[in-house]
């Protein structure tokens, strides 16, 4: 039997590296459901006496927190009226179209819910997609941002190793650690290390908030964006937190001068275990328009720890570039969610950033590993120090992307 050809090509197929993935069946009950869901309601809202009493076929009465926050800081009850009855179709085409400025675009979206959006880019290609973000990104070039970290918490390595960073273009660079009490020793020896060579490159340590907004304020970080949000009630009261007290988090950073962004992604309810069986774009338009609601001046969107599931149901990549693309429709910067490494295959890794550096992003990946695989403390990015020079010839064949002069 071994020697029938098609079991060696299987035995070829089970030697390829896509073998390791993980391929998940559309199951919206159980919250593997990309673009649409039975249980998504239908776009909605209703304003009375200047304010909004209904949203998304939801009346006051029943508002979660969510609702809530959003009725009152980001719905603009003067361009409800007018965004709310325009077709998803009409919309998308104006995403599309290079005659219609961005500014037209942002300002409907202020009057649009949840679910409005989110009908919206569902009828979208994924090139049309890819074209919008090109055209709604908020920065002018495209950024990156390189994840520093080392096993070893070694302050030397991390000040050489950002520095590095800095010299290869990167402008924000962000560390986290092996051992929680090692987070000053390593913020103080990254942003040492940022500071050589141009200047400007901005820096951030993850680690709980708390201590983190400590290490800012004493001065050692320069951003922030690892203040989380969630697109059910369920998600955000099991980490003990409101969208008060994440906008009181994020006030909190910019009061200081320090750049703040909120983070979200598709997949993060499912994998808490609350997703209320709906789609992760409607969950994810919810998570956008909270941050817009709180202020922040950006978001680092796209799947980030969720990405590999979401890669894991069909149309998850396209669904990953959606969301992003309503975060700069909401008029965020966004840190585009390619950190987490979501396959094993070169090939799905190559084709996932193909959009971004086609399109720009603000910053192209939200955690390219700067340092090597094994040094990555915040878990293995989708590209890593093995793979800079990869990169650098994908930019150098497409003439795009975040430093598109270099490599050549
Ligand atoms: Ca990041």
């Amino acid at each position: 039997m071994a020697d029938n050809p098609r079991w060696r090509r299987f035995d070829e197929w089970n030697a390829r590296p896509l073998r390791h993935d993980q391929f998940a069946a559309e199951d919206p009950e159980a919250g593997f459901a990309t673009f649409h869901s039975p249980w998504d309601p239908s776009p909605s809202a209703r304003v009375e006496n200047g304010s909004v009493v209904e949203i998304d076929g939801k009346p006051k009465a029943d508002f979660d927190i969510i609702d809530t926050f959003i009725a009152d800081h980001h719905l603009d009850p003067d361009v409800i009226e007018e965004a709310m009855a325009m077709e998803p179709t009409e919309l998308a085409r104006m995403l599309v179209d290079i005659n219609v400025p961005r500014e037209r675009l942002e300002r409907l979206a202020r009057g649009m819910t949840p679910a409005k959006l989110a009908s919206v880019v569902a009828t979208m290609s994924s090139l049309e997609i890819t074209f919008a973000y090109a055209k709604m990104r908020q920065r002018r070039t495209p950024g990156n941002q390189a994840h520093v970290t080392n096993a070893k918490d070694d302050p030397l390595q991390l000040a050489a190793d950002s520095a590095t960073a800095v010299a290869l273009g990167f402008d924000e660079v962000e560390t986290t650690m092996r051992v929680a009490s090692n987070a000053w020793a390593n913020a103080m020896a990254c942003t040492v290390g940022a500071a050589v060579g141009r200047g400007g490159v901005l820096f951030q340590c993850s680690i709980e908030e708390a201590e983190e907004l400590q290490i800012g304020m004493a001065g050692l970080t320069s951003y922030a964006e690892t203040v989380s949000v969630y697109g059910t009630e369920g998600a955000f009261l099991d980490g003990d937190d409101t969208p008060w007290s994440k906008a009181f988090l994020t006030a909190a950073y910019a009061s200081r001068g320090i750049k703040a962004r909120c983070t979200s992604g598709a997949s993060a309810e499912l994998l808490m275990g609350f997703h209320d069986r709906q789609s992760v774009l409607y969950l994810e338009a919810r998570c956008l328009c909270l941050q817009r609601a709180m202020g922040v001046q950006g978001t680092q969107n796209g799947g980030i720890d969720g990405a590999p599931l979401t890669a894991s149901m069909a149309g998850g990549l396209r669904e990953l570039m959606a969301e992003n693309l309503l975060a700069a429709w909401l008029g965020l910067e966004c840190a585009s969610g390619n950190d987490t490494r979501i396959s094993e295959s070169e090939i799905r890794v190559g084709a996932k950033i193909t959009p971004y550096l086609l399109a720009g992003s603000d910053l192209i990946c939200s955690g390219f590993g700067s340092i090597r695989n094994y040094d990555n403390s915040f878990n293995a990015s989708l590209f890593n120090g093995e793979d800079i020079e990869d990169y650098l010839v994908l930019q150098r064949d497409f003439e795009a992307g975040w430093r598109a002069d270099a490599g050549k």
